[in-house]
């Protein structure tokens, strides 16, 4: 079934308003097998919205609209939808009578405007709506033949328990009742310490050759997730094809799946942490303590977390992490070796199994061209174990602090897994 969604609003058009709907929708799709082809969003114009939804009605079987159905003159939504498809709009008494008591219940006059609420397309069955006065309609076209139109308030707080509590179940039923009824469910292996070409170039095979399961590798600031979508008639069906999928992958990618699904990179480093029964210390400049923040995302984690220390100045440096004045002033502050001091003097202060260093240029500001913004050290002390190494990021403070913070993950994932290499 071709699922096409059209978010109606010019506040959509100008930025006012992120179009949050269109996503939520095709995410509530998907499980049942529903591809959505096409989103468009267009303004709160009749002849542009009577464009869209033309052009929908020639090449989708399921068209969601969401937006436009307000009680306000620039909501046209069931008006247009009406007038494309040439069904008269008629009087919704029970809806009438909703509306009515609802607004002598808050005490409130009913204005005539919301009168407009209660017509529907001829044929369509309302939607009703607890949270709101526009009632989502729904119609099945040419008696079941044609296509399926919804319409949908706005208000995404209005528009998702809607659309799952009524919609959901009647486009279940038409797929039943035709045979389509699929089973759509992806897993996710998160990959780290290989760039998505890499990626791509170990499975290329297997990419070249997805049916089902599909394979999608998706780009993330870091690191690169592989998604596998398999599709069957049951539940049992898919939960084999994903699993078989994920084997076959971890055969060959196997030393850089770091976990799954929702698990983050900060998780597999705690459940290391746990099983070697190690703690953790950390000193970050740059970083302004993101570190800090993400180990502590963990439930559990002041098991292994002593201290994260935010030592922005060179006095910090050296009064709380003991880093000597004349490192920084012959190294400078962001150099390998502050940033080894840094991981040295904060695991002794906490005597802590492991000591994390960070320092960088976060920018805008104080770059220069041996020492460019985006340039920071990391350094990672251990009983018996030193490493330190260089890295340049490029992008604002925000990504310098994301990404340092990712590689300090890395590399404690790394070590704590026997794989980093001690400087020598
Ligand atoms: P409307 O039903 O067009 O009166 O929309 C009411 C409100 O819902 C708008 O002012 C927006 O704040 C919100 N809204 C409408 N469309 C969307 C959308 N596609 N995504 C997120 N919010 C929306
Ligand atoms: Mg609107």
């Amino acid at each position: 079934m071709k699922c096409e969604i059209i978010s109606v609003g010019t506040e959509l058009l100008m930025g006012q308003t992120e179009n949050t709907n269109a996503g939520a929708l095709a995410r509530e799709l998907f499980p049942l097998g529903i591809g959505v082809y096409y989103q468009t969003a267009v303004g709160d114009n009749e002849e542009r919205l009577r464009g869209v939804f033309s052009q929908a009605l020639q090449r989708s079987a399921l068209i969601i609209l969401t937006g436009g159905l307000g009680p306000t003159e620039d909501d046209l939504t069931r008006e247009t939808v009406a007038r494309v498809l040439g069904l008269p709009l008629v009087k919704n008494k029970e809806w009438e009578k909703r509306l009515k008591d609802f607004f002598h219940r808050f005490k409130r006059p009913m204005a005539v405007q919301n009168l407009r609420q209660t017509m529907v397309p001829q044929g369509g069955k309302i939607l009703p709506n607890d949270r709101g006065t526009a009632p989502g309609i729904y119609l099945d076209l040419q008696a079941g033949r044609g296509p399926v139109v919804v319409l949908l308030p706005g208000p995404p707080s209005e528009m998702l328990p809607l659309f799952r509590e009524q919609v959901l179940p009647l486009l279940r039923a038409k797929l039943q009742e035709k045979g389509d009824l699929a089973i759509l469910q992806s897993k996710v292996l998160r990959i780290i310490g290989l760039g998505e070409s890499d990626l791509s170039e170990r499975i290329a095979v297997l990419l070249k050759n997805q049916d089902n399961p599909t394979l999608a590798p998706l780009a993330k600031a870091g690191e690169v997730h592989l998604r596998i979508t398999a599709r069957g008639s049951t539940a049992e069906v898919v939960q084999t094809l994903l699993a078989d999928k994920a084997r076959e992958l971890r055969e060959i990618l196997g030393d850089y799946i770091y976990g799954e699904d929702e698990e983050e990179l900060e998780l597999a480093v705690a459940r290391l942490l746990w099983a070697k029964g190690l703690t953790l210390a950390l000193a970050e400049s740059c970083s302004g303590g993101l570190l800090s923040h993400r180990l502590t995302n963990v439930p559990g984690s002041s098991d292994y977390l002593l201290a994260g220390l935010v030592t922005y100045s060179n006095a910090a440096k050296m009064q709380l992490l003991g880093v000597e004045q004349a490192t920084l002033e012959r190294a400078g502050a962001v150099s390998a070796a502050v940033a080894e001091q840094m991981a040295a003097g904060v695991r002794r202060l906490c005597r802590a199994d492991i000591g994390v260093g960070i320092t960088g240029i976060a920018g805008p500001g104080g770059g220069t061209p041996e020492k460019p913004v985006g340039l920071t050290y990391l350094a990672l002390e251990a009983e018996n174990f030193k490493f330190s190494r260089r890295y340049e990021y490029w992008g604002g403070r925000q990504v310098v602090k994301e990404r340092a913070s990712q590689t300090a993950l890395y590399l404690l994932w790394l070590y704590l897994r026997g794989k980093l290499r001690p400087k020598n």
